[in-house]
């Protein structure tokens, strides 16, 4: 197979990264100009990213290899541990064989440095001096606050403001890195000003926050935009994680049946699947993919599959994907990285072609799981990660209750020391469970562009 003469080095890291785009059966659709609806070229690009990346965003090779110096940092923590939870299998009196990565070991506690580190490289490398980006709950912010210190890069971060009040610890991680936080809508941008003018009180949401990123990166030569997740690149770099899992697994002298990531803008979940997506896409093996996303944002089980605005204030180009549309603020759930309208395009695509199962969970159901996991396995999952543990469990009691044995891996994306104060207030009772109507879906989903 020559999925594994690329796993592993001497060091026993990836030494390229996966590109499941040279194995999909149809291509993705193209990303297009919203002014023009044609597609969208790299020069179209090159105000906000480096040419690297945006070469990487349309490449169809099959492995990309991960430069030495971005490789020289991820050596910190990276193979990172994938574990057997027999304790969670004990409690859970379940057959299955239950495998985590554990992306929580990275500096920054969450899976995102794998992008945000290579991010930093190529914008330092095309003389790049400044990174302006949007945070959620504060991962991504800290992820890139961290990889902007290594090369010396200014990192300057919108974050939504319901997660600026709910996760001060965030803020604080990403200023001790130097990282210049603002809380979102903010008045330093023409599209903060508008919202803020149409609702002083909002609580902001990525959507608005990347707005307010991409006009501060448009306007100014010396600063790019980074984002966290959702665009091909971001979703390639972090395909180390599933590339490891499938070689530690071996070394394990098995292979998952399934395989379960929780879903924000995609990338965590591309990571641990794509590299298995792909095993499958090649006919070398076949595997049945999970994800899973909160019901209170579900843009993958309740939204449409079209052309849609990445950002509130409709500065990004059109992409084809799984929307709530560009204007839905989601409910304040504790899970802020997966509190965004849209997915990944592959993600997307890779639903549409059938090759991944949608789920969607609510936040209760989702701590009570991540409870039980820290009461067996002894890490506490992050609010987002708690989804991909519930569906891992799911998918266990149903071995249990089928009687037959099978491995589940999931992807523990990060740990949820800086998510406490979710956890206090689950356990005070104060979370509550979030659904939204069909009139209101619709309300958000009628404002879609036309496109061709
Ligand atoms: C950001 C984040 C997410 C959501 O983003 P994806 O791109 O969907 O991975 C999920 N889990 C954790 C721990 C995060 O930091």
């Amino acid at each position: 197979m020559d999925t594994v003469k690329y796993l592993l080095n001497e060091d026993q890291m990836p030494a390229a990264w996966y590109n499941v785009q040279a194995d999909l059966p149809v291509p993705a659709p193209p990303v297009l100009h919203p002014g023009t609806g044609r597609p969208v070229g790299p020069d179209d690009l090159a105000p906000l990213f480096p040419m690297a990346l945006i070469l990487q965003e349309v490449s169809q090779e099959r492995w990309i290899g991960i430069p030495e110096p971005v490789r020289d940092i991820y050596r910190q923590w990276r193979p990172t541990p994938l574990y057997r939870a027999r304790r969670l299998e004990k409690a859970l009196d379940t057959p299955a064989r239950i495998y985590y990565k554990y992306e929580g070991v990275s500096p920054a506690g969450s899976h995102k440095p794998n992008t945000a580190v290579a991010q930093a490289y190529y914008n330092k490398e095309a003389g790049v001096k400044r990174l302006c980006t949007e945070t959620g709950a504060g991962q991504w912010g800290s992820s890139l606050a961290f990889a902007g210190a290594l090369f010396g890069l200014d990192v300057k971060v919108f974050m939504v403001k319901v997660s600026f009040r709910q996760k001060p610890y965030r803020r604080g991680l990403m200023e001790a890195y130097g990282a210049q936080v603002i809380a979102s809508p903010s008045h330093e941008t023409e599209a903060g000003r508008r919202i803020l003018a149409q609702h002083p009180d909002s609580t902001g949401s990525l959507g608005i926050a990347i707005s307010e990123a991409v006009e501060v990166a448009a306007q100014d030569p010396e600063c790019n935009y980074a984002l966290g997740s959702v665009l091909n690149h971001v979703l390639l770099h972090q395909t180390v994680i599933g590339q490891e899992a499938m070689v530690q697994l071996g070394m394990a002298d098995d292979y998952p049946d399934v395989v379960v990531g929780c879903t924000g803008g995609g990338s965590n979940f591309a990571g641990i699947a794509f590299p298995f997506i792909g095993a499958k896409l090649r006919g070398e093996r076949d595997v049945r993919i999970v994800a899973v996303e909160p019901r209170a944002c579900p843009s993958l089980t309740r939204g449409k599959y079209a052309y849609d605005f990445g950002d509130t204030a409709h500065l990004t180009p059109l992409t084809k994907m799984h929307t709530l549309g560009s204007t839905f603020v989601p409910e304040g759930i504790h899970a802020g990285g997966l509190r965004y309208h849209g997915m990944a395009p592959l993600v997307s695509h890779l639903v549409e072609l059938g090759h991944i199962e949608p789920r969607a969970e609510h936040q209760l159901g989702c701590f009570e799981a991540a409870l039980t996991f820290a009461r067996t396995e002894g890490i506490l999952p992050a609010p987002e990660a708690s989804h991909a543990v519930k569906g891992a469990m799911d998918e266990a009691v149903r071995c249990r209750e089928e009687g037959t044995s099978r491995a589940i891996l999931f992807n523990l994306c990060g740990h949820g020391h800086f998510d406490l104060q979710a956890y206090m207030d689950y356990a005070a009772g104060q979370l509550r469970d979030h659904e939204y109507s069909e009139e209101e879906v619709a309300m958000a989903l009628a404002g879609l562009p036309s496109v061709g």
